[in-house]
C-alpha cells in the first residue's frame, strides 16, 4: 500500500477524483498541479494513515516515516532547498485535509523547519532577518500551542508583556533584536511548562506536527463538527506537508482568500479579501480586517483600502486568469486560497465553495444557463437541507427599523432573540424554550454548540470569511460579522451601540441579509419563492417520479404547504385537530366518559367540529388527495397530570377533581405509546370511526359541491397488526358511507387503506393488502417497535449512542436502511404480490429527510409525505434520488 503521494513542478502522483484517499485539500492539490497552476510542491499523507496512527499507539510508525522522508527527498529536489540545511533550508506548512471540509476544525503548522541555525539561514536568504525570526516566534507560538499543548494564551501573554516592555503598540514595529527576545522568553518559558526543550531537530518537528494533525481529528470541536454534519468518524483526516510560501516577506508580498463568485448572493463576480505583508492563518483569525481584491468589491463596501486590483495589478491577472480557468475545470464554483510571495502568485488550495442557499440556486441556474451544467446536474447541485436557510423569514421592507449598527451581511435570514454573550448561556436558553441571538467579539470553533442554538449570530470583529461567518452560512442561521460600531462589555455583560446599552437578555434583532442590528423584535416576512427558487423547483419537479404530499392537521398548515408545492396530504393526524383552545377539552370529556352514552354525547359536540375542518381541508386541497387518519390519540398527551391540571379540567368538564382523578387513573397506562390507540381505539369504541367517518363523508359531499372539483377521501386505519383489525373498522366506515352517499344520492369514491407502522403488518402485508386500498409506511412508530426504543424516551440516550460512535444517525430522523428498511421493502413486495400496483407511501418524519427519501426511492413508493416547510426539500430530494 502506497502512503504517501507527491506533487509539485507541474506533476503530480494523486488526482482531484482521489479525494477519498487524498483529502479535499490534497486531492485537488495534486489536480492543480497537473493543471500546470503554480501550486508550492508537497506531499500528502493518505487519510487510511490517520487510523494507522491511532492503532499504533498515537505514534508514527517506522513504515509511514521512511516514506515520508522518501517524500521530502523529492520534495527537495523540486524546491531547490533542503530541510533542515543550514544554508538554504526548505520550511514546511502541515495542514490537515479531511474528505469534507472541516473548516478550523483541526490543526495547521505553519513555518516548520526553523530552528536556531535555520533561522539564521532563512534571515541570510531572504535578506530580511526580522522577516526570519518573526517567522521563528511564529512558529514556536504554533507549535507550542498545537504540538506541546500549552495554552496559546501563554504566547499572546507574552507578546503583550514585551509590548509594554519596550512600549511598542503594534507587532509590525517589532525589531529584529526585540523579535529575538521574544523566541527566547518563548522557549524559557516552553521548557518551564512543559519540562522538554523546544525541538531543534527538524525531523522531530515534523513527526510532531504529523501527529498532532492525525490526533486533531479526534479533538472534540472536530466530533462535535462530524456529527452536526454526518461526517464518520472513521473517514480521518489526510496530512499535506507542502514547501512554505511567504506572504509575510515584505509589501510586495500578500495572502489571501477568494471566491470564485460571491458565495452570499450567487453573483458571477470574483469575490475574496487580501492582508498585505500577511500569513495566511491572519486573515482566516479575523484579527486584521481584510481588503478587497477587486475594484468594484472596494467601491460597494466603501472601503478606502486599495484593492488587490490596485496594489499587485500583475499577480490580480493572474488570479482572475486560474479563477476562470479552475471554474471550467471543476464546473462549480471554487474557494480557493494563495499566497503571493514578492510578487509571484501561488495557490494553497482550491475546493468547492460553501454557499448560502440562495447563491447556490443563483449559482446552479446561472451555470446551467451557461451551459456549463445540465439542468439536471443543476438540482443536484442544491443541498436539499440548505433550503431550510431559503424558507427563512425576512424582515417586513414596510417595517420601521431602529438600526442600532451594521456589519457585514455575513448569512442571509433574519432573526429576533434576547441577547446572550456565551455559548453555555445559549445552548441553556434554547434548552428553556428563548430564542437568543448570540453576541461576541468573534467566534471561535469553541463556540459551535452555542452558534447551533441560537437564532442568529453577531460578531463584531471579522469579514465575510471569518469563523462565525462562515459556520453560520453553513448551519443557516442567519449572521452578521464584524459589526464594528457596536462594542461588546464582556465584564458587565452589555452591548453598547448608536449611543444606548442594551444587557443581557434585551431583544435585538439581526438581518444577515443587510448586515443591520435592530433594537427589539421586528415583523417579518415570508420568503419569496420565485425567481431561481421556482426554476430550480421546476427543474426538479420535472426529474422526480414520486409525489411528494404533506402532514397537514390544519388549514393553515393545508395553505402553507400548497404554498410550498404539495401535491396533496399524506397524513391528517385528527386528533391534532384537538389540541387547541376549548377542543381539547371536548375531547378529553369523550375520552374520559364512563360509558358509550357519555361518549356519544360528547362525540356529538366533535362531529360539527370534525366536518368543518375537513371540509375545509378538502377546499383548500381542491381535488388533490387527502388522507384522514382516524383518530390516534396515545392517551397521555391528553390527560392532565398535576393536581393543578385536574383541578383545572376538573372544573371545565364540571367533574369532580376527586372523580376526574380516579378516570384518570382507570385510564392509566405503564406503555402509552403500545397502548390503547390506533385501531385497537376505534375497536373498543365503535362509535368513534362512526361520527369521523360520518364527518368525512359529509364534508366530502360539501367540498365537492362547493369547489366542483372531485373529492376523493382517502381514509386510513393506524396502528393495525392483524387483518382483522382493518376489516373490523373498514365494515364500520363502509356502512357509514353507504347510509351518507345514499342519502345524498351521490357517489363518491373513496379509498380505506391502513398504515403499516408494526412490525407484524410488514411481515403479514399480503394479508393485510387483501383489505386495504393503499398503504402508509408510519416510520415513527415502525422504528420505535423494530428497534424496542421509546420515542418518548430515545433522545437521552440515541445522543449518547451517537457520541460513542455506536450509531452514525438518529433512526428517528433519518430511516435505518438495514433494519426497519428491510421490513419496509417486506411489506412492499409481499403487499404489492397481493395487490399489483398498490399505493404506497411514507408518513412518517423521515418523508422530510433527503437520505430517507432515497431509500423511498428506491423501495420504489409512490408518494413521500412530510411536514409543510419540508415540501420544497422532499420535492428537491425526490428528484435527485430519481436522477
Ligand atoms: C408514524 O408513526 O410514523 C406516524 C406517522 O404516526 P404518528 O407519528 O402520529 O404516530
Ligand atoms: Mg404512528
Amino acid at each position: 500500500k502506497k502512503w504517501v503521494y507527491t506533487f509539485g513542478g507541474g506533476k503530480a502522483e494523486g488526482r482531484a477524483l482521489d479525494h477519498d484517499l487524498l483529502g479535499g485539500k490534497g486531492a485537488n492539490l495534486a489536480e492543480m498541479c497537473s493543471l500546470g497552476l503554480p501550486v508550492p510542491p508537497g506531499l500528502t499523507i493518505v487519510t487510511r494513515a490517520c487510523a494507522l496512527y491511532s492503532e499504533n499507539g498515537h505514534s508514527i510508525p517506522d513504515s509511514l516515516k521512511t516514506e515520508v522522508l522518501a517524500g521530502i527527498s523529492i520534495v527537495e529536489g523540486m524546491a531547490g532547498r533542503r530541510f533542515g540545511d543550514a544554508e538554504r533550508p526548505l520550511l514546511l506548512s502541515v495542514r490537515s485535509g479531511a474528505r469534507a471540509s472541516m473548516p478550523g476544525m483541526m490543526d495547521t503548522v505553519l513555518n516548520l523547519g526553523l530552528n536556531d541555525e535555520t533561522v539564521e539561514a532563512l534571515a541570510r536568504d531572504s535578506g530580511d532577518a526580522r522577516f526570519a525570526w518573526d517567522s521563528y516566534r511564529r512558529f514556536i507560538q504554533m507549535y507550542g500551542d498545537v504540538v506541546m499543548g500549552l495554552d496559546h494564551e501563554v504566547f499572546a501573554e507574552l507578546l503583550e508583556d514585551e509590548k509594554g516592555r519596550i512600549g511598542k503598540e503594534q507587532e509590525t514595529e517589532f525589531t529584529v533584536d526585540e523579535w529575538r527576545r521574544l523566541v527566547d522568553r518563548y522557549k524559557e518559558v516552553i521548557g518551564e511548562e512543559t519540562g522538554e526543550g523546544f525541538p531543534q531537530d527538524p525531523a522531530v518537528q515534523l513527526w510532531g506536527a504529523i501527529g498532532a494533525v492525525f490526533a486533531s481529528w479526534m479533538n472534540p470541536r472536530a466530533v462535535t463538527y462530524r456529527h452536526l454534519h454526518d461526517i464518520p468518524a472513521d473517514w480521518g483526516t489526510a496530512v499535506n506537508v507542502q514547501t512554505m510560501v511567504f506572504g509575510n516577506l515584505g509589501n510586495d508580498s500578500a495572502t489571501g482568500v477568494a471566491f470564485t463568485r460571491n458565495p452570499s448572493t450567487g453573483e458571477k463576480a470574483l469575490y475574496g479579501e487580501f492582508l498585505v505583508n500577511a500569513q495566511g492563518e491572519d486573515v482566516v483569525a479575523g484579527i486584521r480586517t481584510p481588503q478587497n481584491i477587486t475594484e468594484i468589491a472596494r467601491i460597494a463596501s466603501g472601503s478606502d483600502r486599495p484593492s488587490l486590483e490596485k496594489v499587485m495589478p500583475d499577480a490580480f491577472a493572474d488570479l482572475c486568469a486560474i479563477c476562470d480557468r479552475l471554474e471550467a475545470h471543476y464546473r462549480d464554483m471554487q474557494d480557493i486560497e494563495f499566497t503571493i510571495e514578492q510578487g509571484k502568485l501561488w495557490m494553497l488550495q482550491t475546493r468547492s465553495g460553501k454557499r448560502t442557499a440562495r447563491a447556490a440556486m443563483k449559482v446552479a441556474v446561472d451555470m446551467a444557463d451557461e451551459r456549463l451544467i445540465s439542468r439536471e446536474e443543476a438540482v443536484t447541485r442544491i443541498d436539499p437541507a440548505a433550503l431550510d436557510q431559503l424558507l427563512h423569514p425576512t424582515i417586513d421592507p414596510s417595517a420601521r427599523r431602529d438600526i442600532i449598527g451594521a456589519g457585514l451581511p455575513a448569512s442571509p435570514g433574519a432573526a429576533t432573540g434576547e441577547i446572550v454573550f456565551t455559548s453555555e448561556e445559549a445552548v441553556q436558553a434554547k434548552k428553556e424554550g428563548r430564542a437568543v441571538i448570540l453576541v461576541r467579539v468573534e467566534t471561535s470553533p469553541e463556540d459551535i454548540h452555542g452558534m447551533h442554538a441560537a437564532e442568529g449570530i453577531l460578531t463584531t470583529r471579522g469579514g465575510m470569511t471569518s469563523h462565525a461567518a462562515v459556520v453560520a452560512r453553513g448551519m443557516g442561521i442567519p449572521c452578521v460579522s464584524g459589526a464594528g460600531s457596536i462594542r461588546v462589555d464582556l465584564r458587565n455583560e452589555k452591548l453598547i451601540a448608536a449611543g444606548a446599552t442594551f444587557a443581557r437578555g434585551d431583544v435585538i434583532t439581526i438581518d444577515g441579509s443587510s448586515g443591520q442590528v435592530l433594537k427589539g423584535r421586528v415583523s417579518m416576512v415570508q420568503p419569496e419563492l420565485s425567481g431561481d427558487f421556482g426554476r430550480i423547483m421546476e427543474w426538479a419537479d420535472a426529474s422526480r417520479r414520486m409525489t411528494v404530499r404533506t402532514n397537514a392537521d390544519t388549514p393553515a398548515d393545508a395553505r402553507a404547504a400548497r404554498s410550498f408545492g404539495a401535491e396533496g396530504i399524506g397524513l391528517c393526524r385528527t386528533e391534532h385537530m384537538f389540541f387547541e383552545g376549548e377542543r381539547i377539552n371536548v375531547m378529553r370529556e369523550m375520552i374520559l366518559a364512563a360509558d358509550e352514552a357519555g361518549r356519544r354525547a360528547s362525540l356529538a359536540k366533535l362531529l360539527p367540529m370534525q366536518r368543518a375542518d375537513f371540509t375545509e381541508l378538502f377546499s383548500i386541497m381542491h381535488g388533490l388527495p387527502v388522507t384522514i387518519r382516524l383518530l390516534d390519540p396515545p392517551l397521555h398527551e391528553f390527560l392532565p397530570k398535576t393536581d393543578e391540571e385536574i383541578a383545572d379540567v376538573a372544573t371545565a368538564l364540571g367533574m369532580k377533581p376527586l372523580e376526574l382523578r380516579q378516570r384518570v387513573d382507570a385510564l392509566h397506562e405503564f406503555n402509552p405509546m403500545l397502548g390503547h390507540r390506533g385501531c385497537r381505539l376505534a375497536i373498543s369504541y365503535p362509535e368513534i370511526v362512526e361520527m369521523q367517518a360520518r364527518a368525512i363523508f359529509e364534508a366530502a359531499v360539501l367540498a365537492a359541491h362547493e369547489t366542483g372539483a372531485p373529492v376523493v377521501p382517502e381514509i386510513m386505519v393506524p396502528l393495525v397488526g392483524l387483518k382483522a383489525e382493518l376489516d373490523y373498522v373498514k365494515a364500520r366506515i363502509d356502512a357509514v358511507a353507504a347510509d351518507i352517499l345514499d342519502e345524498a344520492g351521490v357517489g363518491i369514491e373513496y379509498l380505506v387503506g391502513t398504515m403499516i407502522e408494526l412490525p407484524r403488518a410488514a411481515l403479514r402485508a399480503h394479508v393485510i393488502a387483501e383489505s386495504a386500498d393503499f398503504f402508509s409506511f408510519g416510520t415513527n412508530d415502525l422504528t420505535q417497535t423494530t428497534f424496542g426504543i421509546s420515542r418518548d424516551d430515545a433522545a437521552q440516550f440515541l445522543n449518547t449512542y451517537r457520541m460513542k460512535g455506536i450509531i452514525d444517525r438518529d433512526p428517528f430522523v433519518s430511516i435505518d436502511y438495514d433494519g426497519v428498511g428491510e421490513l419496509i421493502q417486506i411489506a412492499a413486495e409481499r403487499g404489492r404480490r397481493t395487490k399489483n400496483g398498490l399505493k404506497l407511501g411514507i408518513c412518517g418524519e423521515h418523508g422530510g429527510d433527503p437520505a430517507s427519501i432515497r431509500f423511498c426511492e428506491e423501495t420504489g413508493l409512490d408518494y413521500v409525505s412530510c411536514s409543510p416547510f419540508r415540501v420544497p426539500i422532499a420535492r428537491l430530494a425526490a428528484a435527485q434520488a430519481a436522477i
